[in-house]
């Protein structure tokens, strides 16, 4: 048995920003994560108003919302 080939490989959590937190496996102790599979739009359905490279500032000044 050679020891250090594999990586540590623990049970961690993964930390979301909208709080929820998923077990799994990983060589990483502390994960945080923006998006989950609990509030992700692709998820949820919902849509989050990201400001992707100004495209709904844009789109809003074009509209007069912004
Ligand atoms: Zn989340």
């Amino acid at each position: 048995m050679k020891e250090g080939i594999h990586p540590n490989y623990n049970q961690t959590t993964i930390k979301c920003a909208c709080g929820n937190v998923i077990e799994t496996g990983s060589t990483r102790a502390d994960i945080k994560v923006e998006v989950c599979s609990k509030c992700h739009p692709f998820f949820t359905g919902k849509q989050k108003m990201v400001d992707t490279g100004g495209r709904v500032s844009r789109f809003n000044k074009k509209f007069g919302l912004g």
